[in-house]
C-alpha cells in the first residue's frame, strides 16, 4: 500500500485541474499581453481564473494578483506594505512561529532599519487579540499573522486579530497558504487587507500563487519590468498555472464544511488510536482549533528521521517538520515556540491529510507506526535508560501523563 500523508508539503494535481490546464500548453498558448486573437484567448483565461480566486475569497477580481508562489506573495505583502508606509512608521508585528517566508523577510527588513515585534504563541500555538492590542504602537504599519500553522495546524483567531489592527488603522496581512480549502475565508467579512496563497497546497501545480490586496491599499511592487498584473507584478503570466489555480481553488472551496467533517473524523480517529495504543507520545498543537488534516506528534526516546525512513520503507510519506526546513539539523522553530524541548522536537512527526485519504489508509499508518516506534525504542539507549529508571528525557511521572 502507498499512502501519501504529506499534503502540508505539497498536494497532487487532481485530474479535473489537470484537464482544465491541458489546453493551455499546446493549443491556447498566447501571451496574455498580446493584442491578437491568441493573446486575447489567453487573457480571457487569466481573467476567468482571477474571478475564480476572487469568488473563493469573497474578494473582487481586481484585488487578486498572481505571483510565482506563496513565498513571493509573503515577501511582497511584507516588503511592499513596509516600504509603502515608511512615512507613517517602521514597526511591524508578527508571531514567532510563522513560516520562514515571513520570518526571514522580517529579519531582512530589520537589517534595513525596520523594527519587528515577534508575538510569542502559547503552548498550543495561539496568539490572542489582547497580545496584539498591547503590541501596537503609533508607528506600527503592518500586522502579519498566519491563518493556520504549517507544522502543528493551529488555526489563529484571524477575524478578531484583524479587528484589532483595523481599530488602530494598521494593515492586516495573513499567510493563508495552508488554510485555503480547509477553513472558510471571506476577506471582506474577516477584515483582511492582504492575504497570501499558494496553489500547490490545494491540488494546483507548484509555482503559482496569489496575493489578495484590498482595493485602496497601496503596497510597493517587488520587481521592475512590464505592465502585467496592472503594473504591480511584472513578468509574463504562468498561463496554465493560473488556469490550474483557478480551477483548484474553485474545487477546494466548494464544500468546506463537508470536507472538514470527513477529514476531522479520520484525523481524530488516528489521534485517538495513537494516543491509546502507543505510550509516551504527545500531540503538538491545539486539540480542536487545528487544521482538519493535521496530526503532529512527538514520540519520546526516538528520532523522527528514523521513523520517517521506516514509514517510507512501508510506502508511507510523512514529514518531520516543514519540507523547507527538513534537511537542517535544527529543531523546528515552531515546536520550540510552543515550548517543546529540543529532544521532543527531534522526535516529532507531521502527518498531513487531504480529502482523498481514507480510514483504511489511516489505520495502515497507525498500525505501521505502532510497530516502528516499538522497534526503534527497543534499540534506543534513551528508552532503556528510562526503563531502568534513569532520568533522561523528563521524569517518568511527566512521561506517564503525556
Ligand atoms: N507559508 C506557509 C504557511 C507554507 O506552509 C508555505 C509552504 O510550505 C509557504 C508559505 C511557501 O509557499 P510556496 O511553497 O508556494 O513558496
Amino acid at each position: 500500500m502507498r499512502v501519501y500523508m504529506d499534503n502540508g508539503a505539497t498536494t497532487r494535481v487532481t485530474e479535473p485541474v489537470m484537464a482544465a490546464m491541458q489546453p493551455y500548453f499546446c493549443e491556447i498558448f498566447g501571451n496574455p499581453s498580446s493584442v491578437h486573437g491568441f493573446g486575447r484567448e489567453a487573457r480571457k483565461a487569466v481573467e476567468a481564473a482571477r474571478g475564480q480566486v476572487a469568488k473563493a475569497l469573497g474578494a473582487q477580481p481586481r484585488e487578486i494578483y498572481f505571483t510565482g508562489c506563496g513565498t513571493e506573495a509573503d515577501n511582497w505583502a511584507l516588503r511592499g506594505a513596509a516600504y509603502a508606509n515608511i512615512k507613517k512608521g517602521r514597526h511591524i508585528i508578527t508571531t514567532n512561529f510563522e513560516h520562514h517566508a515571513i520570518l526571514h523577510t522580517c529579519q531582512q527588513l530589520e537589517k534595513e532599519g525596520f523594527e519587528v515585534t515577534y508575538l510569542p504563541v502559547d503552548s498550543e500555538g495561539l496568539v490572542t487579540p489582547e497580545q496584539l492590542e498591547a503590541a501596537i504602537r503609533p508607528d506600527t504599519v503592518l500586522v502579519s499573522i498566519m491563518y493556520a500553522n504549517n507544522e502543528i495546524g493551529t488555526i489563529e483567531p484571524i477575524p478578531e486579530l484583524a479587528a484589532v489592527a483595523k481599530k488602530h488603522g494598521v494593515l492586516f496581512h495573513t499567510d493563508a497558504v495552508q488554510a485555503i480549502g480547509h477553513v472558510e475565508i471571506d476577506v471582506q467579512a474577516q477584515g483582511i487587507d492582504l492575504l497570501s496563497l499558494s496553489g500547490h497546497k490545494f491540488h494546483a501545480p507548484k509555482g503559482i500563487g496569489a496575493l489578495y490586496i484590498r482595493q485602496g491599499v497601496r503596497i510597493q511592487r517587488l520587481m521592475q519590468g512590464g505592465a502585467q498584473e496592472r503594473g504591480q507584478r511584472p513578468g509574463t503570466e504562468n498561463l496554465a498555472g493560473i488556469v490550474g489555480l483557478g480551477k483548484a481553488i474553485e474545487l477546494a472551496t466548494e464544500d468546506i464544511p463537508g470536507k472538514v467533517a470527513k477529514m476531522t473524523a479520520i484525523r481524530d480517529h488516528m489521534i485517538a488510536r495513537i494516543m491509546d495504543e502507543i505510550p509516551y507520545v504527545k500531540l503538538n498543537g491545539h486539540p480542536t482549533k487545528r487544521m482538519c488534516g493535521n496530526v503532529n506528534l512527538s514520540f519520546y526516546f526516538i528520532e523522527s528521521e528514523s521513523v520517517l525512513l521506516h514509514l517510507d520503507l512501508r510506502g508511507i510519506a510523512a514529514s518531520s517538520g516543514s519540507a523547507c526546513t527538513s534537511g537542517s539539523l535544527d529543531p523546528s522553530h515552531v515546536l520550540l515556540a510552543i515550548g517543546v524541548s529540543h529532544e521532543h522536537a527531534n522526535g516529532s512527526l507531521r502527518l498531513s491529510l487531504c480529502e482523498e485519504n481514507t480510514l483504511e489508509e489511516a489505520d495502515y499508518v497507525v498500525d505501521s507506526l505502532k510497530e516502528i516506534v516499538e522497534r526503534l525504542r527497543d534499540m534506543s539507549p534513551l528508552y532503556s535508560d528510562f526503563l531502568k529508571g534513569v532520568e533522561t528525557v523528563g521524569t517518568e511521572e511527566e512521561a506517564c501523563h503525556i
